[in-house]
């Protein structure tokens, strides 16, 4: 599958139905496999033979899901989870443990970030937040001599900066580590982060390839390019005896190609178990048959409601890569040369009485804690998901009390740009 383009990936990638077989993936809703004898299990147990023993490990639906986004990532091995947060956390985890180091992105998911600073942190795992657009010279300067990974996003949420992914990877395997890219908000549509570089990729499969707002879900995407018995000290959980695994060498037993997802899927899945289910597996597939299709509507309706929000009086400001005035379109033009995504940040003049007044009058779109959906969705953080925060405290955190974040859906753009036209006269 490969060879062919992204659409047809999209359409068609991950599963090949034999003769007779069921054109659409089929949903294997079960919990376990029946073998013929305990050798044959047994084989599986040790890893020696491939094949599916029990649901929270492995799933044909889920994997069919999987080797699909493997192939628009363009990575070598795939793994579905339970959610965002679960994908970003044993990515992570899978690489750093207690007393390790990571060097991570400051403008990230709030949900990641709190994982990372609080969490994590818990867990004797240090991490140094950089700003996306810091220097090579302060990005070098952050690493140490146990720092074991690299994050960041390619389009942040909320924030929407844009990373330069070929900066970040060149430092981090200056290092001797590898690069985690968060790469919900672009998708492999408009952007694969492994091609400049990014190691690992990962995904909250929530947002826009599931995009119809009815499955929570994530995954992870190896490129099978980091050489981990390169730097075989910094990562022994990859290169030396797993004994929770019958001595297994994960580096050294399914090589450069599947050590990563292995050693994910055999440890973390058993021990953590955010599994994804076989039916949510197949939503999400029904979604990403149409991610081609629906990105780029995605994209012109951002545009589009940008432009206009730029043009408006009562706007203070807009972010969104897409506008020639702003900070990360020179950045976007390299890594996202056929558009971002459809959502746009922007800020009103007035404070929080004229947000309050501008949200309640609008018609198509709705307030939700969501984002990356077929239905047009509105928040304004300050009175929401930051809602505990200070006036002081929303603005170190990048979140002035006026800043809205809309999501484009795949409305028609003269009728969301008309909603939010009503919306911004009633204001007055
Ligand atoms: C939503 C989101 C997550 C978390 O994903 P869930 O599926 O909600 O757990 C992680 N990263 C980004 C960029 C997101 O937008």
């Amino acid at each position: 599958m490969n060879k062919y383009r992204q659409e047809t990936i999209c359409v068609q990638g991950g599963y090949t139905p034999g003769n007779g077989e069921p054109r659409q993936i089929p949903i294997i809703q079960s919990t376990t496999f029946k073998y013929a004898t305990s050798e044959d299990m047994g084989k599986l147990f040790d890893l020696e033979a491939s094949g599916y023993f029990y649901s929270r490990l492995q799933n044909p639906t889920c994997d069919y899901v999987a080797a699909k986004i493997t192939q628009l990532e363009g990575g070598t091995a795939g793994m579905l989870t339970s959610s965002g947060q679960a994908a970003n956390f044993f990515a992570l985890f899978n690489l750093a443990s207690c007393g390790d180091h990571i060097v991570s992105s400051s403008t990230i998911y709030g949900g990641t970030f709190n994982l990372m600073d609080v969490t994590m942190r818990r867990m004797g795992i240090d991490v140094t937040f950089l700003s996306p657009d810091c220097s090579e010279e302060e990005l070098n300067a952050a690493f140490r001599p146990n720092t074991k990974v690299v994050f960041g996003e390619t389009i942040a949420n909320p924030a929407l900066t844009v990373l330069d992914i070929e900066k970040w990877a060149n430092a981090a395997h200056a290092h001797g580590v590898p690069l985690i890219i968060d790469n919900t908000f672009a998708t492999p549509v408009n952007c694969r982060p492994i091609q400049w570089g990014a190691d690992i990729v990962t995904h909250s499969t929530t947002k826009y390839m599931d995009g119809h707002g009815v499955q929570v879900g994530g995954a992870i995407v190896d490129s099978g390019k980091f050489d981990w018995m390169a730097h075989a000290d910094k990562f022994p959980g990859l290169c030396t005896p797993d004994d929770s695994y019958h001595g297994i060498t994960y580096a050294e037993k399914f090589g450069k190609e599947g050590a990563f997802i292995t050693k994910c899927t055999a440890q973390l899945m058993r021990d953590f178990g955010c599994t994804a289910s076989p039916q949510s597996a197949f939503y999400l597939n029904l979604g990403l048959e149409s991610l081609h299709v629906r990105m780029a509507r995605h994209c012109e309706n951002g545009q589009a409601v940008a432009e206009f929000l730029a043009a408006q009086p009562q706007v203070e400001c807009v972010h969104y890569c897409g506008l020639e005035s702003d900070p990360y379109h020179a950045v976007a033009q390299k890594y996202l040369p056929n558009g971002s995504c459809g959502v746009v940040s922007f800020e009103l003049k007035g404070g929080r009485p004229a947000v309050e007044a501008f949200m309640k009058a609008l018609k198509l779109a709705a307030i939700e804690t969501h984002v990356a959906d077929a239905r047009t969705c509105c928040l304004n953080p300050a009175t929401s998901t930051h809602r505990q925060m200070s006036e002081e405290q929303l603005k170190a955190a990048g979140v002035p009390v006026g800043l809205v974040r809309i999501s484009c859906g795949l409305e028609h753009k003269d009728d969301l740009i008309a909603d939010i036209k009503q919306a911004l006269e009633a204001m007055n």
